[in-house]
């Protein structure tokens, strides 16, 4: 299909996707937990496959035909993931998902950061982007600082601009709020920090996927993603980094193939970014994600960008006609994803969830790995409907439906026989 910005191109493009052809309680499954991971594509899943039947190997060690051809295909995912974000295939690091790349990094550059010296977050951040940095603290007596969101969820830039400061040797936030889905002004808050010589480190877990991201453009110094939240398999991710920060940094993991020279009594190291992948790594799973790239890159990520936003206007525009429910996130699609955080008063998440399970829709209920941002808005937990690509305008609808009946639902007490 050539107009691949056509609701009828998405509508075709959920055949690729054999998991949403299901019931789920009776009804057809509404998928709409992107956020947490999203579902795969058939040529993901046959990718692993093929690679089982035909190539599988060890890279980086064999001098035989199958261990070059898995090598080669492994480091041609490195070249696709270099292209995808628009940076070099040597400041690539495969790591094991987002939390990894973050722990990597934080572990890497503990002897830079002296007693006193500054760490900036925000009050959005995931946990896999507060708790690395809490530890890394800990240990060289530095200071965490957050930088607020205001009545809108959105960061405050003007506040910004006062946390970061000469002491700041690190300003770490997200690009897309996995709660929120605020996105946050990367390129701003960037420049911000290097106004004063700190790196600026970009949690990409949720934007990857939504919008095109392009490390150069934004000028960050480190980025962490995941390949699970774009449609390829669990267990890969990725820490990029500016080739000369890379080699500032120090590994921590060690063992075989991160190493240049080894003796009984010391070792020296491999160059970047195989340092840092010390171990057999997750072959078949970076074989995956290269193909998980390929497929998002056939639809095109400004295709994406502008089906996602024509959901995320429709989803907001019937959502307000539900009685009692609160959105906490912006509201207007210009500066959101479709991550749809909200609440129906006296209806807890976790019961909300399962109200919506019965009705074969999925969605997460709990604290979304955020619990100092919920701590801030008072609240224990939220719903989060997450949404992407390959979502409809009816399963919105049906959505919308399902959660004007909710409170009914909820009083009859059927979601307590599950
Ligand atoms: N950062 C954000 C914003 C996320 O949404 C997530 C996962 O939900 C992570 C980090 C952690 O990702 P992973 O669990 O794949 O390591």
């Amino acid at each position: 299909m050539k107009n691949k910005n056509s609701d009828l191109f998405f509508k075709n493009i959920r055949k690729d996707f054999p998991i949403l052809d299901q019931k789920i309680n009776g009804h057809q499954l509404i998928y709409s937990d992107n956020g947490a991971t999203t579902q795969k594509p058939i040529k993901v899943i046959d990718s692993i496959c093929d690679f089982y039947k035909n190539d599988n190997s060890n890279v980086h060690r064999g001098i035989h035909t199958l261990s070059e051809r898995a090598t080669d295909m492994y480091e041609n995912v490195r070249i696709k993931v270099a292209n995808f974000i628009n940076s070099n295939k040597e400041e690539i690091v495969f790591t094991y998902g987002t939390t990894s790349s973050f722990n990597i990094l934080a572990k890497g550059i503990e002897d830079q950061i002296s007693e006193g010296d500054e760490i900036v977050l925000s009050q959005m951040e995931h946990h896999a982007n507060i708790v690395c940095w809490q530890e890394l603290a800990k240990k060289r007596g530095a200071i965490l600082k957050f930088i607020p969101i205001n009545k809108d969820f959105r960061l405050d830039l003007k506040e910004a601009e006062k946390i970061i400061t000469q002491k700041t040797k690190i300003v770490a936030i997200s690009h897309i709020s996995n709660v929120l889905g605020t996105i946050t002004p990367a390129k701003k808050i960037c420049s911000i920090a290097h106004k004063y010589g700190a790196y600026f480190v970009l949690d990409c877990a949720q934007s990857i996927v939504h919008m095109k991201v392009d490390v150069k453009e934004i000028d960050c110094d480190f980025i962490a993603f995941s390949s699970h939240k774009m449609f390829g398999p669990t267990g890969v991710g990725v820490l990029y980094g500016k080739s000369n920060l890379l080699e500032k940094l120090k590994p921590s993991i060690f063992g075989g193939d991160m190493i240049y020279e080894v003796s009984f009594t010391c070792s020296t190291y491999n160059k970047s970014p195989y340092k840092f992948e010390a171990g057999t790594p997750n072959i078949e799973g970076v074989i995956g994600f290269g193909a998980a790239i390929d497929y998002l890159n056939e639809i095109g990520m400004d295709n994406i960008e502008l089906r996602e936003k024509e959901l995320c206007e429709y989803f907001l525009g019937k959502v307000s006609e539900v009685k009692d429910l609160k959105i906490y996130g912006p509201n207007s699609c210009n500066d959101r994803s479709c991550i749809f955080s909200f609440n129906i008063d006296g209806i807890h998440s976790h019961d909300m969830s399962t109200l919506l399970d019965m009705k074969g829709i999925a969605i997460r209920g709990g604290h979304h790995c955020a619990m100092p941002l919920h701590t801030l808005l008072e609240l224990p937990s939220t719903s989060r409907i997450s949404l992407c690509f390959y979502n409809t305008f009816e399963e919105i609808d049906k959505i919308v439906l399902a959660l004007k009946n909710a409170k009914k639902d909820y009083e009859k007490g059927e979601f307590l026989l599950k």
